[in-house]
């Protein structure tokens, strides 16, 4: 085993001295092709070569997406284990790669998408050559998987079975610490409700019309109220989405648009059942009729399996932080110029419980957070979430920007081109491929998985928040 082991890390070593630089040259390709979710064509496509050309074999337009893929390299019997790839950018987030915020008005890679995408190749390419070379038996995946901005791809492809017999999955995200958080993130349901009312002259006749638009508002009241009522981390927003069209006429259509989050999903049910109550009540209140439709942006609360994610942590600690030189600190220093020491510490504080005030007065993160930050609930949302449900799953974050900037921010888009973001990507890379060498090893570590997920289904049995006739690209 012992023997096993360093025969592995040398080979993942060797292999990452030989070709980080080609897989930082791919995460630029994508940067540069900034695709919108479900557009993602020439991203999904530069990926499926890459594998295929690695020998891995393609599956394309997975759960009726056409940029969703799935890569599969198989040389035996034994366990599977997978990778999450995303390659999607975000409307109007382009810049330039410059110390100052030059905007472009295009999309643009602001929540490094395009590291996560190629860095989640390396790593499983890595592990591909780490198992022909050192006989380890079994297979890889690699779960091409678009639309992680609001279209919920994942969630589609857990309905339609996509990770069924994956016994591990390793998963990263870019970030600006060096953690392997067991957090949760929240569950969340977007839905619209529609009301349906009378139209009317709003000058001569307002008594013959009935106004969706104020049962809508009335909605908004009574929501508003039933805040207090609620587990305190519960997130409720809206926007009117349908206001009317001129004040002139009474509006007999109306929609308000909600996101509901909550810690648990039968938390968020819960909520939801008393939201569509309000809903009735105040249709009955202003003789109008409601109806509401759940739509694509609904994912369920993370699940982080604490032993995939304990094995991800050691890896994290055997490899170490990224290799940042004084050119990245002194570029990064000028990004966060204006980021207060105050705004440094409540955002890792928040999202990785760093307490440490050294790593404030720096400006890259080379620091490993090993707090396990179990049982916390992170302030976010995201369909990798549902994945957690059916596989065993590790969630680990490297530092791709600077400390105190978040995601879907313009220095995110500038460190996601350039050095800052690539290091961070090789490092995370790096530690999937040895953990998933590690578990392809490791039968009895993938059944304790496996045992501490089945306890826990057995509680709360996974049911899909995305209803069976909503179908992916339809309206969030
Ligand atoms: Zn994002
Ligand atoms: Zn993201």
């Amino acid at each position: 085993m012992q023997e096993k082991s360093s025969a592995i890390r040398a080979q993942v070593a060797a292999w990452f001295d030989e070709n980080s630089q080609r897989y930082a040259a791919l995460s630029k390709e994508i940067w540069d092709y900034a695709e919108l979710q479900f557009q993602e064509f020439r991203s999904s496509k530069l990926l499926m070569e890459t594998l295929q050309e690695e020998g891995f074999t393609i599956e394309e337009g997975v759960a009726g997406i056409p940029t969703a893929f799935v890569a599969t390299y198989t040389n035996g019997q034994g366990p599977t284990v997978g990778t999450l790839g995303e390659y999607d950018a975000l409307k109007g987030l382009g810049c330039e790669i410059a110390d100052t915020y030059r905007p472009t008005g295009g999309p643009g890679h602001g929540c490094g998408h395009n590291l996560l995408g190629a860095g989640a190749a390396a790593a499983a390419v890595a592990t591909r050559r780490a198992m022909e070379a050192l006989g380890i038996q079994g297979t890889v995946k690699y779960f091409g998987c678009p639309a992680e901005e609001g279209g919920s791809a994942k969630v589609f492809m857990v309905r339609e079975h996509v990770f069924d017999g994956v016994d591990a999955i390793m998963s990263w995200h870019p970030s600006n610490a060096n953690i392997v958080s067991e957090a949760s993130a929240m569950a969340i349901l977007s839905v619209r409700y529609q009301f349906h009312g009378r139209a009317a002259h709003a000058g001569v006749c307002p008594h013959l019309g009935r106004s969706a638009l104020d049962a809508a508002i009335l909605m908004d009241v009574g929501v508003n109220y039933l805040r207090e009522h609620v587990q305190p981390d519960t997130r409720i927003q809206c926007v009117i989405s349908n206001g009317g069209k001129v004040p002139n006429v009474v509006p007999d259509e109306a929609e308000i648009w909600y996101y509901i989050r909550a810690p648990r999903r039968q938390d968020l049910d819960e909520v939801f059942r008393r939201i569509n109550l309000i809903a009735e009540g105040m249709a009955h209140a202003t003789e109008t009729t409601v109806e509401w439709h759940v739509g694509t942006g609904a994912s369920t609360n993370g699940l982080p399996n604490s032993v995939i994610s304990a094995l991800t942590r050691k890896n994290l600690q055997e490899v170490g932080g990224p290799r940042f030189d004084d050119a990245d600190r002194a570029f990064a220093a000028k990004l966060n110029a204006g980021v207060t020491i105050q705004e440094k510490a409540q955002s890792m504080g928040q999202m990785y419980a760093i307490t440490d005030p050294d790593i404030y007065r720096q400006d890259l993160c080379e620091y490993i957070q090993t707090e396990r930050m179990a049982g916390r609930v992170a302030p976010y949302s995201g369909d990798g979430s549902d994945v957690a449900w059916q596989t065993p799953t590790a969630q680990l974050n490297t530092c791709c920007q600077p400390v105190g900037t978040g995601n879907h921010s313009w220095q995110q888009v500038v460190c996601s081109g350039s050095s800052i973001g690539q290091k961070g990507m090789l490092t995370a890379a790096r530690v999937m491929a040895l953990s998933m060498c590690d578990a392809l090893c490791d039968p009895a570590l993938l059944k304790a998985a496996r045992e501490e997920l089945e306890a826990h289904l057995k509680e709360y049995p996974y049911v899909c928040p995305i209803p069976p006739e909503v179908q992916p690209g339809m309206p969030d």
